[in-house]
């Protein structure tokens, strides 16, 4: 059977395929590894007496609503979970798929117990074509922040990886964009290249961008202490030096000027109650 998955060449999801033993590349895009238990080792866990609840994010490892989510449920019974325990979390996403799950995360929106981040990387659907093959079009996914947003769920927009030279003259467009949409929160991180992703986005580079390839590595590197890649904790996550500080300063500068907040929402932790250890079976509390 043909499978409908999401193909960003900058997935940092991409180097645990190599770690079992598949492919970072072809394998990474057509085979799957689904962790059909999720919802409950979460049980088990949020049901544990030691359990103390924090902040939980969805989607940081890979997309929590790839298309397969549409068979094989999996998000939407971790959802379930966190609903019956009242478990405040954020999802980050760049798939429409999460309007199907509005019923339960609405609720938990007007209970401040919900946020979700939309990742819009460009306004240009043929670029969103080859750097993101089969994910949601850019039009598509600022729909997705509208129908949130309207729906009283606190969005925010994910303008990440930015890419020098090829989507960040669109970073304050973008911003813009998803402001009109309805998102009140914004952040962004300059493209990553951990492992087996540097040499997959060096060729992507030769096929798709043969006259900026140079430019955008060089400039990357500026950001990244002279490597393709800075695993360090502190500026992973910002980048280094002159030109990453030029993107924070911009990204700081549109937000102020959209009314985008740069900081979580915040969560009200104070409704929680363990789960039940089986499902179907009432809390405890
Ligand atoms: S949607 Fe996210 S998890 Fe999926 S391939 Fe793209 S970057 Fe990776």
């Amino acid at each position: 059977m043909v499978r409908v998955i999401h193909g960003c060449i900058y997935c940092f999801a991409r180097p645990t395929h190599s770690y079992l033993n598949l492919s970072p590349g072809l394998d990474f895009e057509t085979r799957i590894i689904a962790k059909v238990n999720a919802a409950e080792r979460l049980r088990e866990a949020l049901a544990s007496p030691a359990y103390q609840p924090a902040p939980l994010v969805l989607g940081t490892a890979t997309d929590a609503y790839q298309p397969i989510e549409r068979k094989l449920r999996i998000t939407r019974a971790v959802v379930e979970v966190l609903t019956e325990a009242r478990h405040p979390f954020s999802v980050v996403t760049k798939s429409s798929g999460i309007e199907r799950d509005l019923d339960l995360i609405v609720p938990m929106a007007l209970k401040r117990q919900v946020s979700v981040y939309l990742s819009v990387t460009s306004l240009d659907p043929a670029l969103s074509r080859i750097l993101e093959p089969r994910a949601a079009s850019p039009q598509r996914r600022l729909q997705t922040i509208k129908a949130l947003a309207e729906a009283g769920v606190p969005v925010g927009v994910s303008v990440s990886p930015v890419i020098p030279f090829l989507n960040e003259p669109e970073l304050e467009r973008i911003l813009e964009a998803a402001a009109e949409a309805g998102a009140t929160k914004a952040f962004s991180i300059p493209l990553r290249l951990p492992w087996e992703v540097a040499p997959l986005f060096h060729d992507w580079l030769r096929l798709h961008q043969p006259d900026k390839a140079a430019r955008i590595m060089a400039r990357l590197r500026d950001m990244r202490g002279g490597k393709d890649n800075d695993p360090r904790f502190g500026t992973r996550f910002t980048g280094e030096g002159i030109w990453a500080e030029l993107l924070q300063q911009r990204l700081r500068k549109a937000s102020q000027r959209l009314g985008l907040g740069r900081e979580r929402h915040q969560f009200d932790f104070s409704e929680f109650r363990p789960p039940s250890k089986l499902e179907g079976q009432q809390s405890l509390f």
